[in-house]
């Protein structure tokens, strides 16, 4: 009786579909408060905070939605501020490395949660002083 030394090994389709899944996935679960949030939102083009504790991840290196960065931490909304346009802006800070980045406040964003955050003075003012050097 002869065998050939090597048989073929089965297809996993279940990998794939797994894949296909993760790929068609329109909404993420929030980092802070755990929420489905769908990723398409009103007035942006890209959605990467959670409307309603605006927390983020940090996956976007220099330009918004470039997603170049490795570090996924935590960015908790640290201010607002305006642009020359009237746009709303969320300064977020990484929990993880410290990084600042600012990301466009979104039409369904908590209006209460942005009001609060507005109004709250940045107390530590070397901080304060390091978020408007890299605005
Ligand atoms: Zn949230
Ligand atoms: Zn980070």
């Amino acid at each position: 009786m002869t065998r050939r030394p090597h048989h073929r090994r089965p297809q996993r389709p279940k990998t794939v579909l797994h894949g296909r899944i993760r790929d068609r996935a329109d909404c993420f679960r929030c980092v802070g408060c755990r929420l489905d949030v769908p990723l398409d939102a009103p007035g942006t083009a890209h959605r990467n905070h959670c409307p309603h504790c605006l927390a983020s991840l940090h996956v976007d290196h220099r330009v918004p939605g470039d997603r170049a960065s490795a570090c996924r931490g935590r960015m908790e909304a640290l201010g607002l501020c305006a642009r020359d346009d009237g746009e709303w802006m969320i300064i977020h800070e990484c929990l993880s490395c410290g990084e600042l980045g600012t990301n466009r406040a979104a039409g369904d964003d908590n209006p209460l949660v942005l009001v609060r955050l507005a109004l709250r003075p940045l107390r530590d003012t070397r901080r304060a002083a390091h978020v408007l050097a890299t605005l």
